[in-house]
């Protein structure tokens, strides 16, 4: 039985994509595999058909250790529904749960068995795993997340280090390891840990080209973000990236209000309320999950339709890994970023005041003056992502710099007479003020403050008057990011200068900055009509119609099988058959996503649907 065969007959796919076919060839025939793919690449297909074609072969059972015991169910019920024998093992279980599931395994008659990896080590799992492999009967081990061996990685699971067990008991038998966690020394680490050397790695290009990147200057954060997803993003599932709970909680809110369906998940939150609020954002749809970095790894929903950045991550590995949570489906999503100098200001002091060592923050200054840079950039912002990944490309056409080149003004004058008002203000009393008071005065602002202290006698009261706030923030955060200006967090956020102001006050360095962009909701109007019917715009009419029902239909489907209704049919798979309209079983042969097993259980339904409409 052929590997295509396998992708077409049991998952309904008519290409793999990407390296999946080499990495399937190679571990179908018995060679150790480290995977390197980014999120939404198509990860499991690499070790669920060679599962099957394993199997097939009289090889036995593949086992997949995954740290994720709150999605073992879906992943199981997935694989059902594609007419593939699969279970879980985990703490979830009651006893005699578990003891059946032995035994269905002791008998042969799983495929893939998922397990944690606290699970795998016991003696009781590796004595059954000897009878197995006794018989010959053990076929492939899987390790997905493999970053979680690495103390490098973000997501450390010490059980994961007693995984070398597989390979010192069970030599013979293949091993694949995934991840999506790309750089060098987590995956050197991997290797060692793993005892991988002898794998072949198989690493994929980290572009998400489907994602469309934008990053906007924070002006009223909640304001632009109600804007974003109301005009573009009405009745879409979502994640909303916040820096504190206490934020998530009151967004949360704020959204709820405005007709949003919204969730907040943080680690304040109750296990069971946590574990609810994902099961319904899994389930449902049009959910937007409000969240602190807690949220996300190994979420599979493929429709996530956007992920927003409300406050400013601490680095682009964290920024990319939480956007990749978008479009999974490949089909067209939005990565949205709102970012401002009080961001800067806070994750800066966060640094400097967190114990580790100078080096260990230096480290950290240049993550985040990264992420500024990639905030700040004129040009394409993918070419900026996947440079930093090491990856060279060319301009994506589907950033908000290709699609709408930003202005870019020479901001060398301006930052100079903000420096040397810095400078003046400290001069004249031996005290520092803060960033609003500073502008005030170079914009000739006479406020109660600046009268009090006599700024308005300064030679540099007014010079500014031709300035915005807006672009004087720019240059302010510009300032900070090359560490001309230094924000004493100690005393006010008051304004310092340091030692790499001199060089701007000479004019030895150059300032350029971006013109402000422009709000969300002044563009892509035509999407935004569509996402908010939520029909696919290339469908007549008759056809959205028995699209609607199709939705109808699955939501029960979903709701009687306890699935997410993703694991029944993606939305992509809705609208081939809406459009096909098909009269018979025949018609709908081919349709991406209806596999063998999928096209038995539901084809008749499906034709029902299609009369009913
Ligand atoms: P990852 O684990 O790498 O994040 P998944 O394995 O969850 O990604 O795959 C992402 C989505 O892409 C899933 O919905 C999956 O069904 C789909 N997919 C994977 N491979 C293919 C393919 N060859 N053709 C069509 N869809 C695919
Ligand atoms: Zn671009």
């Amino acid at each position: 039985m052929s590997i295509h065969h396998i992708l077409q007959e049991v998952f309904g796919y008519g290409a793999f994509r990407g390296p999946q076919q080499d990495i399937i060839e190679h571990v179908v025939g018995g060679g150790d595999a480290l995977v390197l793919m980014p999120t939404g690449g198509g990860k499991s297909l690499c070790y669920q058909i060679p599962a099957i074609a394993r199997q097939r072969a009289g090889q036995g059972i593949t086992v997949v250790i995954s740290p994720l015991i709150a999605l073992m169910h879906d992943q199981v019920g997935a694989l059902h529904e594609a007419g593939v024998s699969a279970a879980f093992l985990n703490s979830t279980l009651s006893g005699e749960e578990a003891s059946q599931v032995e035994r269905r395994l002791l008998r042969g008659e799983i495929t893939l068995l998922y397990a944690a990896p606290e699970r795998i080590t016991t003696p009781r799992f590796l004595a059954q795993l000897d009878s197995l492999q006794e018989r010959g009967a053990l076929s492939l081990f899987a390790i997905d997340e493999a970053h979680c061996v690495s103390q490098w990685g973000h997501d450390f699971r010490p059980e994961y280090r007693a995984l070398t067990v597989l390979h010192e008991r069970y030599p013979s038998v293949p091993r694949i390891a995934l991840t999506a966690t790309a750089d060098a020394l987590t995956r050197a680490d991997i290797v060692e840990r793993l005892q991988l050397q002898n794998a072949r790695q198989f690493v994929s290009s980290f572009d998400r080209p489907n994602i469309s990147y934008t990053i906007v200057e924070k002006r009223e954060a909640t304001q632009q973000l109600l804007r974003f997803i109301m005009n573009e993003h009405m009745g879409d599932a979502g994640i909303v990236y916040c820096q504190s709970r206490k934020r998530v909680e009151d967004i949360a809110n704020t959204l709820c209000n405005e007709g949003i369906a919204a969730l907040p998940y943080h680690a304040g939150l109750d296990q069971q309320v946590r574990q609810a609020n994902q099961d319904q954002f899994l389930r449902s749809e049009g959910i937007v999950m409000v969240a602190t970095i807690a949220f996300g790894m190994g979420i599979n929903k493929p429709d996530v339709r956007f992920v927003a950045h409300l406050d400013m991550p601490k680095n682009i590995e964290g920024y990319y890994q939480e956007t990749g949570r978008a479009g999974r489906d490949g089909e067209p999503a939005d990565a949205w970023m709102c970012y401002g100098l009080q961001d800067v200001v806070n994750q800066r002091r966060m640094i400097d005041e967190s114990p580790a060592g100078e080096e260990f923050k230096q480290g950290l200054r240049g993550k985040l003056d990264a992420l500024l840079g990639l905030s700040e950039a004129t040009d394409c912002r993918r070419v900026r992502l996947l440079a930093y990944f090491g990856e060279a490309s060319q301009p994506c056409g589907n950033c908000d710099n290709c699609l709408r080149p930003p202005a870019v003004w020479d901001g060398t004058d301006a930052a100079r007479k903000l420096l040397s008002t810095i400078y003046r203000v400290q001069q004249m009393g031996g005290i520092s003020y803060g960033a609003g008071h500073i502008m005030d005065i170079l914009r000739g602002k006479p406020t109660e403050k600046v009268t009090q202290r006599g700024h308005e006698t300064l030679s540099t009261f007014g010079i500014g008057a031709d300035l915005s706030e807006l672009q004087l923030r720019g240059v302010l955060r510009q300032l900070i990011a090359i560490g001309a200006v230094a924000v004493d967090a100690e005393a006010f956020n008051t304004l310092q200068l340091t030692d790499g102001s001199r060089a701007v006050l000479k004019g030895e360095v150059s300032v350029q900055l971006r013109e402000s962009v422009s709000s969300p909701g002044e563009r892509k109007t035509k999407r935004s009509a569509v996402a908010a019917a939520k029909v696919p715009a290339s469908l007549d009419v008759d056809g959205q119609e028995r699209y609607v029902a199709l939705k109808a239909w699955r939501a029960e489907v979903a709701r009687a099988h306890n699935l997410p209704a993703y694991v029944i049919f993606h939305d992509a798979t809705l609208a081939a058959i809406a459009e096909r309209a098909p009269q018979s079983l025949d018609d709908l042969q081919g349709i991406t996503g209806i596999g063998a097993k999928k096209l038995e259980a539901y084809g008749q339904e499906v034709l029902r649907v299609m009369v009913s409409v």
